[in-house]
């Protein structure tokens, strides 16, 4: 593999069936918006499905299903900006399903951001065409985006027409099973042509009455020379062409450039989108200028974000592609707006572009690279505390109740029916009694303080959030006099196959595990964070939220009261009732279904359910190795007055893990993760499945619908912080490392407190290097040894792997001084 293979995702050949995952993949964005990376010249249908999503640009429509008004808030499907074609005057319009297809590749450039299209067909008539075409959105001015065509007649002659539209008659068609759903989110206000080669189209959202407006401009040069063609204007109801016709010569190119500006009326910095999408397109520079500003601005964020692997095999373009797709959804861009990270990206329309608690596996990459975004995704949660609040009020509750599924304003988005594709049938869906996602939220919280220690968002923000969340799982709890515990009654853990117990009529499940134990965290870590903020902040958040001595003492109490159930062999039990379950016929199902990642969906269509089963879905007691530490666990069960020990996390993993149907794209992620440092072949084959689950559609269909952006970031933090085995304990990094064998070697900057450090790993030796600025803390941990750590120091440590083993024998430190690690042979390239 050359360099450019470990930095491209290339496809050879047209496949229509393949279409639909290439678009997914192929997406292009900057964090402000995203398209998928559909043809120019195609419209929806069987095959394409040209998507152009805008962060946080929702809309709510109520449809009838099943008898009940069902109200969906969506992300919507705006107009769409590529429309690009061409035919011979008296030919039809380029279309690759009928024309015979000689060549065709495409490529997806994952160092500057560009998507890029070559081929050559042959019309009825026998006119041979090449095409080649280069498209990007605009990675350092959000509102832009931008096309170049360049169409060569290989065989003919003749009058060519050219075609660049704007349309606006989109609907959100993107995922079949949702199509029975009212989907018609826009409303057309106007469209218009300016200028010679301008046309602006404006629509609105029908209920959240965002006001879109998109205006291109259109430009043509034969062989080199700009030409100025009249361009007539079509303009439809919701849609708006400009055309052109143009006289070649055979091999003679006419290159077509289209330059876009996306601007709504929430965006910061202008008078309203109209005016401002105009004047963007008339002051934006030609395709090729955008380009180096866009490959510069990729650049700088790949300088900060890139894992580069010693092997440059697929391992390290898959994990390239993921990073890129993460970048694509929220970036630098995303610091000005009030979005959350969507679980599919900007890049279709599966689970309608809501915010899950997906972000757990997410914020750690960003954490220690773009920290800033970090910070940016728990202002869109700060922001909605209200609606949060306003929730656990209305269930009967204290504090904050954040929603299962999150979108525009914070209420809970989950639907309420959910429809089985194998069975046809609509049932009732309880996911949304998923209360972990506030536990994630907090440790979400807690994470990006504790790798930057950013104070001041504590103090202004994030005390709040974890004050409310406490107070939250303090009144879940209900005090239980036979047991002499708490228990947190009614809920669904991380596993959605289990909503309720078989025996039972309500939903809900009693005192899940990894719900249990993350309550008593954030019950333990709310109270420290109090002390962490300055003494007036912890004044003025106990004066403004009425906190009490009295609650404060309930949430000790709580915290280290609450059940976590156990199997009497020490495994702990996913909830209370688990073992009353009956055993599943994996072999028996397996063999007459092949995959059966989604049991719920064939159990329900056989007219069973899996709540019955001991089966889960994804990972759910494995959660809690995955958040945290050995260390960390043998605390909290301590307190919780509970034996830990290393068998507990051996037994319970080998239980889990043969009970998985891995039918979420996450659970695979813990699995790795969990088995790192006991089962290195086992662990390295589930990241490598975990890497293939968008690029290679394991799920059979779902990426299409959109990525999977918990499952790609957290493939990227599996080698970031799983293969690194980084931790922060009391405000020090420690890592114990040692590369596996499949990996060899690799190279990442992490941002840690403010500064910049540089970790260089081999298979034999690691390397950390302090930049002359750092300001991070003073020490470093290797392999739970300390070392004094100061700006523009190097320290090299050797590795000895066991035979056939993972832990290191030893390390051997050698330090560099600062004042000679510092001093460079002049020769050297600066870095
Ligand atoms: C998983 C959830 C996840 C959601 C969005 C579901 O299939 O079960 O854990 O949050 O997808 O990614």
């Amino acid at each position: 593999m050359t360099d450019a293979t470990a930095w491209t995702l290339a496809y050879e050949g047209f496949d229509p069936k393949e279409e639909s995952l290439r678009e997914a993949l192929c997406t292009l964005g900057n964090g402000y918006f995203a398209t998928r990376g559909a043809a120019e010249e195609v419209n929806a249908d069987d095959v394409h499905y040209p998507g152009t999503y805008l962060a946080g640009g929702y809309n709510r429509l109520t449809t009838d299903v099943a008898g009940r008004a069902i109200e969906n808030e969506d992300l919507v499907n705006l107009p769409n900006w590529l429309p690009l074609s061409f035919r011979p005057a008296d030919g039809e319009w380029l279309n690759l399903q009928r024309d015979a297809v000689i060549a065709y590749r495409q490529e997806l450039d994952l160092r500057t951001g560009v998507l890029s299209r070559r081929f050559h067909v042959r019309d009825k008539a026998g006119r041979e065409t090449s095409v080649e075409s280069r498209r990007l959105v605009h990675m350092r001015h959000a509102h832009l985006a931008a096309i170049e065509t360049t169409i060569r007649p290989e065989n003919w002659s003749g009058e060519i027409e050219v075609t660049s539209a704007i349309d606006g008659r989109v609907i959100n068609s993107g995922v079949a099973r949702y199509r029975q759903l009212n989907n018609k989110h826009l409303r057309a206000l106007a469209a218009e042509p300016f200028a010679d080669d301008g046309m602006l189209l404006v629509a609105e959202t029908v209920q959240s009455r965002l006001r879109i407006a998109l205006a291109a401009r259109t430009r043509l040069t034969k062989d080199g020379e700009a030409t100025a063609p009249e361009q007539q204007s079509q303009v439809e109801e919701g849609h708006i062409a400009r055309r052109a016709t143009v006289s070649l010569k055979e091999g003679e190119p006419l290159t077509v450039e289209k330059i876009v500006a996306l601007y709504t009326g929430r965006d910061a910095a202008i008078s309203e989108p109209t005016l401002a999408a105009t004047h963007a397109v008339g002051n934006a520079a030609d395709f090729d200028g955008l380009l180096a500003e866009h490959a510069l601005a990729w650049s700088q964020v790949w300088e900060r974000c890139d894992i580069a692997l010693t092997d440059s095999h697929r391992v390290q373009m898959i994990l390239r592609l993921h990073i890129f797709h993460l970048l694509q959804t929220v970036s630098p861009h995303s610091c000005d707006l009030d979005v959350g990270v969507p679980a599919r990206g900007l890049h279709g329309e599966a689970y309608r572009g809501h915010v899950f608690w997906d972000e757990v596996f997410i914020l750690p990459f960003l954490n220690f690279r773009l920290p800033e975004v970090s910070r940016s995704l728990l202002l869109y949660r700060y922001r909605r505390l209200p609606a949060a609040r306003a929730a656990a009020r209305d269930t009967g509750l204290s504090g904050a109740l954040y929603p299962w599924q999150s979108g525009s304003s914070g209420r809970e988005e989950s639907q309420v029916l959910h429809l089985n594709p194998r069975s046809g049938r609509w049932t009732p869906d309880n996911t949304y009694l998923q209360r972990h996602v506030n536990g994630a939220i907090a440790l979400n919280v807690w994470r990006y303080y504790d790798a930057t220690g950013d104070r001041a968002f504590l103090a202004t923000y994030g005390a709040e959030m974890m004050v409310e969340i406490a107070r939250l799982w303090a009144s879940l709890a209900t005090w239980n006099e036979a047991s002499g515990r708490y228990d947190i009654n009614g809920v669904v853990g991380p596993d959605e196959f289990h909503d309720a117990y078989p025996w039972r009529d309500t939903p809900g499940l009693n005192n899940n595990a990894y719900s249990n134990v993350l309550a008593a965290w954030v019950l333990m870590q709310a109270r420290q964070v109090l002390d962490i903020v300055p003494e007036e902040r912890r004044r003025e958040i106990e004066a403004t939220l009425g906190l009490t001595e009295a609650e404060l003492s309930r949430w000790d109490d709580v915290g280290r009261k609450l059940a976590v159930p156990f199997h009497e062999d020490g495994v702990i039990s996913q909830f209370d009732g688990y073992q009353r379950l009956e055993e599943f016929d994996w072999e028996g199902y397996r063999a007459k279904y092949g995959d059966v990642e989604r049991l719920d969906r064939i159990l329900e269509a056989e007219g069973d359910a899996v709540n019955r089963y001991k089966a889960s879905k994804q990972a759910d007691v494995l959660m809690l190795f995955y958040l945290f530490s050995a260390q960390e666990l043998k605390t909290l069960f301590k307190r919780l007055g509970y034996a830990f020990s290393a068998t507990t996390i051996r037994r319970s993993i080998a239980y889990y893990m043969p009970r998985t149907t891995n039918g979420s794209t996450l659970s695979r992620i813990v699995s790795s993760w969990v088995l790192a440092r006991s089962d290195r072949t086992r662990s390295w084959r589930l990241l490598k499945e975990a890497l293939e689950s968008d690029i290679g559609d394991i799920q059979g269909g779902t990426t299409a619908e959109g990525i999977h952006l918990g499952a790609m970031a957290g493939t990227v933090d599996l080698v970031q912080r799983g293969q690194t085995a980084l931790e922060i304990a009391r405000g020090v990094l420690h890592l114990g490392p040692c590369v596996p064998q499949e990996l060899r070697g690799m190279r990442l900057n992490l941002r840690y407190r403010g500064s910049l450090l540089t970790i260089d790993m081999s298979s034999d030796k690691l390397v950390l290097t302090a930049p002359e600025d750092w300001t991070g803390p003073q020490k470093i941990g290797v392999r739970n040894r300390l070392h004094a750590f100061h700006a523009g120091d190097r320290l090299e440590f050797d590795c000895h792997l066991r035979t056939g083993g993972w832990r290191p024998r030893g390390d051997t430190v050698r330090r560099i001084p600062a004042n000679r690690a510092r001093r460079r042979p002049k020769s050297a390239a600066p870095r």
